[in-house]
């Protein structure tokens, strides 16, 4: 079988995991070994980006089970290393999240097992431990309906390109000081769908910044909410039509002070 049917097989997403080798064990169980190409990454700590390899490490992945048997992937995970900070870490990879050692796919498989039986049913079925299902609902990693509370606070910020977009929208409980979510664009229509997915019956506050896109999206989704606009850009509005104003004047005044003015813009 090609190589890339079975990482589709397998559910994993990411462009950079290759197979390395498939064996079949005695009891029918499959092993697939995988590892990832060496790239560039950019430095979690500082931001510097870096191709120095640190060393390896093999990650014991649980895979999906297939009618015949059950599929144990080996990834050989590389550590990078930072010339710029000296600190070391593991490549970003989308088919495992940071912390855990369950596949993407077979967390969606237990989500659809857990709708349909208990959560012993469903660890069984999915082949994981109740423990480590309950685990995954914890962390939220497994979807339901999220319920937003009444203070929300909506703010782009640049992110890590995730996906070629250069800046995120992250929301966060105002009041308990939580994130609730990161989307993956800043875009209306994605601010809108995710709204529109959540519970938004007890929202009374937005605080956001001062775009006309964000309040847009608000407005049309969640009716007409008091909208905060926090300090921070409140002030930077405030200082951008200052320097508009400045900017006016200095164009009116002779050489010598629009000169001067210009040098100061603190002034
Ligand atoms: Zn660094």
């Amino acid at each position: 079988m090609q190589d890339n049917i079975i990482i589709e097989l397998l559910g994993i997403k990411d462009k950079n995991v290759k197979v390395w080798e498939i064996s079949r064990n005695a009891d029918h169980s499959m092993c697939v070994d995988l590892y990832t190409e060496k790239r560039k990454q950019k430095c979690p700590h500082c931001g510097y980006k870096t191709k120095r390899v640190h060393g390896y490490r093999n990650q014991e992945i649980q895979g999906p089970s297939l009618p015949y048997g059950k599929v144990n992937i080996v990834l050989r995970k590389r550590r990078y290393l930072c010339q710029a900070c000296g600190k070391t870490f593991y490549e970003r990879l989308l088919m495992v999240g940071y912390y855990q050692r369950v596949i993407r796919s077979v967390q969606n498989e237990a989500l659809m097992y857990a709708a349909f039986g208990s959560f012993k049913t469903a660890a069984r079925w999915a082949n994981m431990t109740v423990t480590r299902l309950m685990r995954l609902f914890d962390r939220r990693e497994i979807k339901t309906t999220r319920v937003l509370p009444r203070a929300i606070a909506i703010d782009e910020f640049k992110g890590d390109d995730a996906g070629g977009e250069r800046f995120q929208t992250i929301i966060v409980d105002v009041e308990n000081k939580e994130i609730i979510d990161i989307l993956p664009d800043r875009k209306v229509d994605t601010i809108k769908r995710y709204l529109r997915s959540c519970d938004t019956g007890s929202v009374e506050m937005v605080v956001m910044d001062l775009s006309k896109w964000f309040k847009k999206a608000v407005c049309d989704e969640l009716g007409d909410p008091l909208i905060i606009a926090d300090r921070f850009h409140f002030m930077r509005q405030v200082y951008w039509a200052l320097d508009e104003v400045r900017r006016e004047v200095q164009g009116e005044v002779d050489k010598r002070t629009r000169l001067h003015m210009k040098r100061s813009k603190k002034l």
